[in-house]
């Protein structure tokens, strides 16, 4: 099968012919049908996170049509299409694992990090970890629902019951979450790079009432921020932008550090937390609700060889929307 492969960190993927995977125990075999491209890929290949198992296929939006089963995955039969997220497997012992939490499992394993990934014709993924996808969305619309929706409907419960809501960095993840804030009756303000007026748009044609640069003031007090963008400097300027008792929520695996700034802008109750990963239950309670929300996800497709041009893009903004690679 094709695959694009990363051989090490800082190099670009390369293309590769590698035999389909054979499915172990409750493992299924996926012929993947469309798999977005994330923030965390481009982490991953730029040597941000630590330790991925290269060779490795990144990619953890995964929808793929099961052609094959291991022993004992009868969860999906044959031909049902599925979702593959980032959560690829968690020990189920340990004291989060326990608690409701396998998000933050001590041995978490995660697709496209320490399992081979999506950017690729086929993947293979243990049932228990994979997702019914509701019919209403494309294979390339549904695909980045697997981890910008998911995470970024994790963020948003973490900003708790805010009315006004900022949201820092408006792309895969943010243009979903603005639906699904103002499908909940929130206030939505999105900040952008300075200057990225067609962001600004992108943002205001999905509900936000007021569009800027991360550098301006909103023109009232939030209640909550979620910050998409992986850049530091965004953490005190969100706590200048929340009002008493608001939240900041950190929702990028990876953010260059975090300035110094005065406890005045912290003082008041503020609350600076992040969130990470993805509990099975996050996914079951998104997907009820993509069903229910007619989500309208924009995606800009290339083909699977063209990853690096998507990885580029998304480096350097030129996206509207999610790159998803349709093999
Ligand atoms: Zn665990
Ligand atoms: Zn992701």
């Amino acid at each position: 099968m094709h695959a694009m492969v990363l051989d090490r960190a800082g190099v670009p993927l390369r293309p590769r012919e590698l035999p389909v995977p054979a499915p172990g125990p409750g493992q299924l075999l996926l012929r993947v049908a469309a798999c977005g491209i994330c923030r965390t890929d481009l982490h991953v290949a730029d040597g941000e996170l630590p330790d991925p198992a290269v060779p490795l296929v990144l990619g953890h939006e995964i929808v793929g049509t099961v052609v094959a089963a291991g022993p004992g995955a009868e969860r999906f039969p044959s031909g049902t299409r599925v979702g593959v997220p980032w959560l690829g497997w968690t020990c189920g012992e340990c004291a989060y694992c326990g608690s409701g939490r396998e998000n933050l499992c001590d041995r978490a394993r995660f697709t496209g990090y320490q399992i081979d990934g999506g950017y690729a014709e086929y993947a293979v993924a243990d049932q228990r970890f994979c997702f019914p996808l509701p019919a209403r969305y494309a294979d390339a619309e549904a695909a980045p629902l697997l981890c910008a929706g998911l995470i970024g409907h994790r963020a948003l419960a973490a900003a708790g019951d805010a009315r006004r809501l900022g949201i820092y960095g408006f792309g895969a993840a943010a243009h979903l979450v603005a639906q699904v804030a103002r499908h909940e009756g929130r206030r939505v303000f999105a900040f952008t790079r300075a200057g990225d007026t067609d962001g600004q748009a992108f943002a205001r044609e999905l509900g936000a009432e007021w569009a800027g640069a991360s550098t301006e003031p909103p023109p009232e007090p939030l209640d909550a921020a979620l910050l998409f963008a992986p850049v530091g400097g965004l953490v005190p300027a969100a706590l200048r932008a929340v009002g008493k008792g608001g939240t900041v929520v950190c929702a990028g695996i990876h953010m260059s550090d975090i300035p110094g700034f005065p406890y005045e802008i912290l003082w008041g109750e503020r609350t600076v937390r992040s969130v990470a990963n993805l509990t099975r239950r996050d996914g079951e309670a998104f997907f009820r609700l993509a069903e229910r929300v007619p989500l309208r996800v924009t995606t800009e497709t290339l083909p699977l060889a063209s990853a690096n041009e998507g990885l580029a893009r998304l480096r350097e903004g030129r996206l509207r929307g999610a790159a998803v690679l349709l093999p």
